[in-house]
């Protein structure tokens, strides 16, 4: 189940914009320095938690200016895109065999060759 996560990060006094640089890592959507309560919000999408909570780590949790952070996980809502449907066909396949006559190629069903007449059962 895909993770996406808004993490609010209160950073120590002017260093909000080092983890702000976090948004080259893989999975770092979004990454702002940001006026408020908090002094940075980081969005994180993940295919599953393990990998959220790994990213987490790397952004967040290593650095030593962050001071708290509080993490926000987006409720899952069900897929409700239309299912995609194959285009419609657009070459039909012509089966055939070759004429026990003179070899050419006839279309199955036939009632006889075009090109030496000789007639199928
Ligand atoms: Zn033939």
């Amino acid at each position: 189940m895909p993770v996406l996560g808004y993490v609010l990060i209160q950073t120590a006094p002017g260093t909000s914009a080092e983890l702000v640089r976090s948004r080259r890592i893989r999975g770092v959507k979004m990454a702002n320095s940001v006026f408020g309560r908090f002094d940075a919000v980081i969005v994180i999408s993940a295919k599953d938690m393990d990998e959220f909570n790994k990213i987490m780590y790397e952004v967040v949790e290593r650095h030593p200016n962050v001071v708290h952070t509080e993490t926000l996980l987006a409720i899952p809502y069900p897929d409700t895109r239309e299912p995609v449907r194959p285009p419609p066909e657009t070459t039909s396949t012509v089966v055939s065999f070759h004429c026990p006559s003179c070899h050419s190629l006839v279309e199955r069903g036939s009632a006889f060759c075009n090109f030496c007449g000789l007639r199928f059962q």
